[in-house]
């Protein structure tokens, strides 16, 4: 039986001693260090046997030292809890994305997002239930470009066999861990005939392993017309990386938006967590109104990642409560809360599931 990084458990670091855990903590941009401020209170309150190893990474400078520090540190923790880093398109073609310099130099092939309807938030579709593997380290996030002559400039898509073959078989494994029955592979092969043809051929060829598992394929702009219209035709997608970012965030609006859908990147040997759709939210950080479900809930994969199961379902029970119980909302929802008063509620939910937890409900 091959080893499904990040869902098998086999890959988590071992906790130290005392039974604790060390986890890089990167606050990122925006309101990510608002939000990571929460997870940290949320379970310090909670006695979650995580400590947190803080690395700032200053987007605006453009040497590469802050984010090669806290690679190191991943590469040391194993497992890592980020807010999105800020690329701003206005800096060199040399500059390079920190998430993604992370993203690949860690070989994080696999991002994870899951994206189901609640129950207590409106939409238009109902009984969404869609899990997105999307490739994470090639296909158009290459950062090869260059201006051959003036005005013509050419930007490289790779795609290559080995990589196709891993994140497809990621998907057929990740399908039958979870029970479910199909995996459909987002392509553009009518145009792109040899890259994204190659990708379809792999996952065709990773398929033909998995008879107890339906396989189908789609073209890219019918899928996301699919996705709007008929959400609950989607079982498993699996796709490259630019179709991957372009699909989760349809996935992630169809279910309420970016503040509710949490997001994993596993690779072999570590694993990193985050928001689905990886938002700064730069506008609206500081206010004290961002949504912070999408990132409570990353925090709970990384605690299940660590094999901290029962913290893991203690906290998401309080956050899915708050959420479709007690109905308390922020703006992005259509509800008036802040983002303190949804903490307030998720400690009550954890202190009247687990009474021996007995830090302050204020925060
Ligand atoms: P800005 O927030 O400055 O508009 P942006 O245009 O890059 O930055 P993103 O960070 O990509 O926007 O976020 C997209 C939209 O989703 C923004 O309107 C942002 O405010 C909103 N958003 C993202 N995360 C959250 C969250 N956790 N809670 C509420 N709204 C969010």
């Amino acid at each position: 039986n091959r080893s499904l990084p990040g869902n098998t458990g086999r890959k988590s670091p071992p906790a130290k001693r005392g039974g604790r855990h060390t986890v890089t903590l990167i606050p990122g941009d925006g309101i990510g260090p608002e939000l990571l401020n929460h997870v940290r209170d949320l379970f310090s309150f909670s006695r979650v046997p995580v400590d947190f190893e803080v690395v700032h990474v200053n987007s605006a400078l453009t040497s590469e030292d802050d984010i090669n520090n806290a690679i190191t540190a991943i590469r040391r923790n194993g497992v890592a809890l980020k807010g999105n880093m800020e690329t701003n398109h206005n800096m060199p073609p040399s500059y390079k994305s920190r998430n993604n310099l992370l993203r690949v130099t860690l070989d994080l092939y696999a991002n994870v997002m899951h994206c189901r309807s609640l129950s207590g938030v409106r939409t238009r579709h109902r009984n969404v239930d869609i899990i997105i593997v999307r490739e994470n380290t090639e296909g158009e996030y290459s950062s090869l470009e260059h201006e051959s002559v003036s005005g013509v400039v050419e930007c490289l898509k790779i795609i290559t066999r080995d990589k196709s073959l891993r994140i497809a078989d990621y998907a057929f494994q990740l399908a039958r861990k979870k029970g479910r029955h199909s995996v459909t592979a987002v392509h553009k092969a009518n145009i792109m005939k040899l890259g994204d043809g190659l990708f379809l051929q792999c996952c065709k060829e990773v398929a033909s392993g998995y008879p107890d598992i339906t396989f189908d394929s789609m073209i890219v702009d019918n899928t996301t017309m699919q996705l709007v219209s008929k959400p609950q035709q989607f079982d498993v997608m699996v796709m490259p990386n630019l179709y991957g970012n372009v699909v989760s965030n349809v996935c992630a609006g169809l279910v309420g938006g970016p503040g509710l859908v949490p997001g994993a990147n596993y690779g072999k040997d570590y694993a990193v967590f985050e928001t689905g759709t990886r938002n700064t939210g730069k506008s609206i950080a500081g206010k004290n109104i961002a949504n912070p479900t999408a990132m409570l809930l990353a925090s709970c994969m990384m605690l299940d990642h660590l094999g901290l199961h029962a913290y893991a379902s203690m906290i998401r029970s309080a956050v899915l409560l708050t959420m479709n119980k007690t109905q308390l909302h922020t703006a992005d929802i259509g509800g008036q809360c802040t983002t303190s008063e949804i903490i307030q509620s998720i400690r009550r939910e954890i202190q009247s599931s687990s009474p021996h937890i007995t830090g302050s409900i204020e925060c």
